[in-house]
């Protein structure tokens, strides 16, 4: 049985005596945390993450990473607190632990395969550091190799999920050793008979082949060394998925697969590469139209070779790849290979971060497409897929979504739909209520609670960061604003109307249409709107329509028209179009007036504000206002208390205005002299009479002198 002492023998190779020290404890505290849970082969749990460490030390993955890889399932398996990881290991141990059990908590349901790609993003913008995904990729590549007698139904799902995500990510890192084994892994765990089939078969081909093989190997070897060209040729095996995907997709008999001979020449360098194509081209006749050069034009993936096919005695088929040590190790190992390369250096830059490495890959690839003078578009494509500026979240049914980075829950629910975004009150995240204005993040389930009715707030714009979102809320305002100042306009008019005992819906049919051409108006919610606006006086509409109307004719019998609300009846502050004075704090209980302010509706000051006097001059924009009987919202109100300077003044207010059901909105303290401090207190109170009895009890505080509703 693998121990962690053979592990530890095999890290002596390429670490330090004191990161192989760290890394034992990490493993000795992982035993311990799962000690009692067992694999479900029998074997005790710590097996796992000594296997998936493994695996990462033949990439020769830092201490950081292999520490990670022992502490994989502690958090999510045992309870063990990240907070508690970060004092025994440090914090970017724990840092990447919990990146590794965030992507576990995500499973990859059968229904998502149309999204598969949204769900790799996902996966990559989860793992701001790159080590996770190497940890969770040697995680998976364990937990595939060890399937064992899963049920069928979840080995299926496991297979897909690997297929899917993270064959394809190891794919996109060019980590091909890890893609190849976990495609073949995941192709016989849903595919069983097939694999097995194709396995036979090919045996079966190299045992008949295998004296060509050898031929051909030593003549391509030979033809090197008569040149005296550095390389070594090896034999190259296919591996049973692409022999499956090439019979299903091309639709060719395993035999014609087969029928190829691959061999891999590794050399010294990128010249020798171009001078051994010669060679073997000079030895045998190549396949016209099938050389490829990725040396000069590399793939996305960093993946650098020349291909080419040539014609073999009797014509067979003989696939040659030509590539240097460094390509054949990028081949293998992709973003991966930094570290098998680093180890070598005496100076290994650890301290700088797996993701400067995953910056330097990038780097390095760039660099190639360079020296290749070709489009950069696909260097592009790597960088948005390493290091995503989205985040990826999951509607409540599985469905990802993708966002900008910083959007939030309105951003979220406007991007389902504007309906949703419009009528949305609260969220769910991960089901926790949170709030509107939240950050999201990549990897969280949310779920939006709308309720009819709802309507957008002007403070949801301080936040959203997506255009839809924007544009749809002050859509929404608009329409809403719109909305409320018809509504407005019309009681006003009818109330200016009433004074010549009439009424908009008992006016002559005639009468509105010929004063909405007169003022070259389309519509009459125009002229209702401008009125609601304070655009346009009432009376003087009111007037006209009065003037319009032939003296003889009946008007409204009288009872109906004094019926007609006399004074407008406000409920709150929620609508666009009436607003509190700030200068005066009216409150429900305070005699109040309205004045029509151009462009902002109704302005609702008490009638005692001192501000009101200028505004008397002109009585046409002032009118009488009533309070509903069922007000819901809070008022803000300002005081001024005179009181002795004294300690725990201000916490002895705030709990009284607490115990009295009302909030501090701000407190100022202006001390007079050494002795005597005047308090200026902004609160929430529900009206007049809940007012009158918090100044009662701040009254009845030790020595408070004065206190006083500041009026204006
Ligand atoms: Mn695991």
């Amino acid at each position: 049985m693998f121990t962690i002492d053979d592990l530890a023998d095999r890290l002596g190779g390429y670490l330090p005596s004191e990161e192989i020290r760290q890394v034992k404890r990490a493993f000795y505290y992982a035993e311990q945390a799962h000690d009692g849970q067992r694999r479900r082969s029998g074997e005790p749990y710590v097996t796992h993450p000594l296997a998936v460490a493994n695996i990462l030390a033949n990439m020769h993955m830092d201490h950081q990473a292999l520490m990670a890889a022992m502490l994989h399932d502690v958090i999510e398996d045992t309870g063990v607190s990240k907070k508690s990881l970060a004092e025994q290991f440090g914090e970017p141990v724990a840092e990447l632990v919990d990146g590794v059990s965030k992507l576990t908590q995500i499973t990859f349901e059968d229904k998502a395969v149309a999204q598969a790609e949204n769900f790799q993003k996902m996966v990559l913008a989860m793992s701001r550091d790159i080590r996770v995904i190497i940890v969770k990729l040697a995680d998976r590549l364990h937990n595939m190799r060890t399937l064992g007698a899963l049920r069928p139904d979840k080995k299926r799902r496991i297979a897909r999920e690997t297929l899917e995500i993270y064959a394809r990510i190891a794919g996109r890192l060019g980590i091909n050793t890890i893609r190849v084994e976990l495609e073949d892994l995941s192709f016989q765990a849903l595919h069983p008979m097939r694999s097995e089939r194709i396995k036979r078969a090919v045996g079966k081909a190299r045992g008949h082949r295998r004296t060509t093989i050898r031929q051909v190997q030593s003549s391509l070897q030979k033809c090197l060394d008569d040149d005296g060209l550095p390389g070594t040729v090896v034999g190259r095996q296919k591996h049973l998925l692409s022999i499956y995907r090439k019979m299903r997709d091309q639709r060719k008999p395993f035999a014609e697969i087969m029928d190829v001979f691959g061999f891999r020449i590794i050399t010294d360098d990128v010249d020798s590469c171009y001078r051994i194509l010669g060679a073997v081209h000079n030895l045998y006749k190549p396949v016209p139209g099938r050389f490829k050069d990725y040396i000069a034009i590399p793939k996305a993936n960093g993946y650098q070779s020349l291909h080419t096919t040539l014609f073999g005695t009797g014509g067979m088929p003989i696939e040659v790849q030509i590539r240097t040590r460094e390509m054949e190790a990028m081949a293998n190992n992709g973003i991966a290979a930094h570290w098998l390369y680093k180890a070598g250096q005496t100076e290994r830059p650890i301290a700088a971060g797996s993701h400067a490495r995953a910056r330097e890959w990038v780097r390095g690839l760039l660099e190639m497409q360079r020296q290749a003078g070709n489009s950069l578009e696909f260097i592009e494509h790597v960088k948005n897929d390493l290091f995503p500026d989205d985040i990826y979240v999951f509607t409540p049914k599985g469905d990802i979504m993708e966002l900008p980075q910083g959007a939030t829950v309105i951003d979220f629910a406007y991007s389902v739909h504007t309906d949703i975004g419009n009528s949305c009150i609260a969220c769910r995240i991960d089901r926790h209520l949170a709030p509107l204005s939240s950050r999201l993040e990549s990897g969280q389930t949310l779920e939006i609670i709308t309720a009819p009715g709802a309507r957008p707030n002007t403070a949801w714009l301080s936040f959203v960061i997506t255009a839809k979102a924007r544009s749809a809320i002050r859509h929404a305002l608009k329409h809403q604003q719109h909305t409320e100042s018809v509504q407005l306009g019309h009681r006003l008019l009818n109330k200016a109307l009433a004074d010549y005992e009439l009424s908009l819906e008992e006016l002559p049919q005639s009468a509105l249409p010929a004063l909405l051409k007169e003022l070259s108006l389309k519509r009459s919610d125009e002229l209702l709107e401008s009125i609601g606006l304070g655009n346009r006086m009432a009376h003087a509409i009111a007037h006209r329509l009065a003037s319009s109307v032939p003296s003889d004719q009946p008007t409204a019998d009288s009872t109906t028209s004094d019926n007609a609300e006399r004074s407008i009846l406000i409920s709150g502050a929620d609508g666009m179009v009436i607003n509190f004075a700030r200068c005066c704090h009216p409150l429900p209980g305070d005699p109040v007036v309205g004045h029509l302010s151009v462009g902002k509706g109704i302005v609702v000051h008490r009638t005692e504000c001192r501000n009101l006097a200028e505004l008397k001059n002109d009585p046409d924009k002032l009118f009488a206002l009533d309070w509903s009987e069922n007000i819901q919202e809070d008022f803000p109100v300002a005081l001024r208390i005179h009181m002795e300077s004294r300690r725990g003044l201000v916490a002895e207010l705030a709990s009284l205005v607490t115990d009295a059901d009302a909030n501090i909105e701000r407190i100022g303290i202006e001390e007079c002299d050494a002795r005597l401090s005047i308090v200026n207190l902004t609160l929430s109170v529900h009206d007049r009479v809940h007012l009158a009895r918090i100044m009662k009890r701040i009254r009845n505080l030790p020595r408070v002198d004065k206190i006083t509703r500041v009026r204006n």
